[in-house]
């Protein structure tokens, strides 16, 4: 390795491999196909970027960002590396040049998008180049149960197969969840031991769940706060984009915007000017970012929940990528579960996928619901357990006292027992207050000795209470659109009374207050 040791510092300025990448590149330097899973910022581009320099011939790189390809290949040359991109932004005559260059030996490193690897005379081509290396960037697009599945991933190992070279293959990605990282691992034939994953905690990044808050004053007062820092805001429609666009500049912040509606050149234009610090402030959707490598944003916030927590961490993630001190916020409105939910049966897609879709935008609800630090609810949600909390996220620093809600939690749970587990949180609750209800008088349900055991409470406050337990796992929920609800084994504990549980003290909302910014 102390080859791969000079090189790192020789072109890339740097004395130490961090975590993950020398054991990922020796691998590689040996032969063996491997997976690096690692967190955004966490260095996964020096993983093929060293073997590049240090192997024969020309590594391949697979990526699904065309946008991106002529940053990195231009920043790959200033660095003092040869490499180039063949992609549709070329004229066929540039392709044929590059093709050119590339048979001469000119480059060490050649990015291309998947579906390149469609053409059977681009392998042909291929197959006269020596190629040591494929290297699948996002890899977790290859997996239907990712959140970014590209079709034209699932070709890419048959076409590799075909290359005479027989290139190692390496996979890297920043957000796969255990059921991705399998199919990774099976789809490009990589075995199990050869998964390098190097923990998905970010501790720079200080994640925060507000619940009930007048959003756009929030935001308004937040963005004008933080008016010297860099930071994305991110909403779920390009119709939210505008209207937080335009409240934010009505309000002097230096914000810009970016959604799929949006001229390519607008986008363009908004993008470099976010990146070379010119707008301080991006409002946009899921569509901006991808890739961004843009090191010092200080914030990211979700103006509104996210489709599922790989989206969520992704997009969270583009904060504080320098390692320095950042805020993740996200601001919760329980409506925005039906924008999103919406956003998901809009899309055509097979009934199982559809379920896998619900059941993540379900994990996403969870995490806002949950009391538990927030930084080891996601890093279990990727299959990592850790025991410390990180003790700066909302709630590891919500210094509420807790109470033994135990009895209330039986209450809800044998009133679910009672209805057979046949009904949602809204059926439930209006139960458990005592609701007049024309379904529950049809069912009869104001006849089961649960019936009005919390009169005294909102059926809005037992929905929060439901949704509680089912972030506990106490409660599962099952179903697609019309969810019903469950008791879990976790639940049955608590009704015979082998497993308390406890909630951080409700403190009423304050009234709210008027808007004069509307
Ligand atoms: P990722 O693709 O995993 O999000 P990048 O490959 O873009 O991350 O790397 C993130 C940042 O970390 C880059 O600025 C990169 O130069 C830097 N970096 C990578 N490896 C090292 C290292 N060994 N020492 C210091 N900085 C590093």
């Amino acid at each position: 390795m102390k080859e791969a040791h000079d090189i790192l510092k020789q072109y890339f300025g740097y004395s130490e491999f961090r975590k993950g990448q020398d054991v990922i590149i020796s691998n590689v330097l040996s032969g063996k196909n491997t997976a690096g899973i690692m967190p955004t910022g966490g260095g996964k581009s020096i993983c093929y970027q060293v073997p590049a320099l240090m192997l024969e011939g020309v590594t391949l790189v697979i990526s699904p960002l065309i946008s991106l390809m002529k940053d990195q290949v231009d920043s790959l040359t200033f660095q003092g590396i040869p490499a180039t991109y063949i992609n549709s932004t070329l004229s066929a005559a540039e392709v044929e040049e590059r093709m050119e260059e590339l048979s001469y030996g000119e480059y060490r490193l050649l990015y291309i998008a998947p579906e390149r690897l469609e053409s059977p005379q681009f392998i042909r081509y291929l197959n006269s180049l020596d190629i040591p290396l494929v290297a699948v960037d996002e890899a977790h697009c290859l997996s239907q149960w990712g959140h970014d599945f590209r079709p034209s991933y699932m070709g890419i190992y048959d076409a590799v197969n075909q290359l005479s070279s027989q290139p190692v293959i390496l996979a890297l990605t920043a957000t796969a969840t255990p059921q991705v990282q399998r199919d990774i691992l099976n789809h490009l034939h990589i075995p199990p031991e050869n998964k390098v994953l190097t923990g998905f905690q970010r501790n720079n990044l200080f994640f925060n769940v507000l619940k009930g808050e007048d959003r756009k004053r929030w935001i308004g007062q937040y963005a004008g706060r933080n008016s010297q820092q860099s930071g994305i805001i991110y909403c779920a429609t390009r119709k939210e984009v505008e209207n937080v666009h335009d409240y934010l500049v009505k309000k002097g912040v230096s914000a810009g915007k970016y959604h799929g509606g949006l001229s390519d050149g607008l986008r363009l234009e908004q993008q470099e000017a976010f990146l070379n610090d010119s707008i301080m402030v991006m409002v946009a959707t899921n569509a901006f970012g991808m890739g961004i490598n843009k090191s010092n944003v200080r914030y990211v916030v979700h103006y509104q929940i996210p489709k599922n927590m790989e989206a969520y961490y992704q997009e969270a993630g583009r904060a504080g990528r320098d390692g320095v001190e950042s805020e993740c916020i996200l601001l919760f409105s329980p409506q925005d579960i039906q924008t999103q939910r919406y956003i998901i049966d809009q899309n055509v897609m097979s009934p199982e996928l559809h379920h896998n879709e619900l059941q993540k935008l379900r994990d996403m609800v969870d995490f806002v619901h949950t009391e538990t630090c927030l930084q080891n609810y996601i890093l279990s949600y990727f299959g990592e357990e850790s025991e410390d909390e990180c003790g700066h996220c909302s709630n590891c620093l919500d210094d509420r006292e807790s109470e033994d809600v135990t009895v209330k939690a039986q209450m809800v749970l044998s009133c679910m027992i009672r209805m057979n587990e046949r009904f949602g949180t809204s059926m439930i609750s209006g139960v458990l207050t005592g609701s007049k209800g024309k379904k529950i008088l049809d069912f009869r349900f104001d006849k089961l000795s649960t019936y009005g055991l919390l009169k005294g409470e909102s059926q809005k406050e037992v929905g929060l209470f439901i949704d509680y337990l089912i972030s506990e796992g106490i409660i599962d929920v099952e179903g697609g659109s019309y969810p019903v609800l469950k008791v879990s084994s976790k639940g049955r504990e608590v009704l015979i009374g082998e497993k308390q549980v406890t909630r951080k003290k409700q403190v009423t909302p304050a009234p709210a207050l008027s808007n004069e910014d509307e």
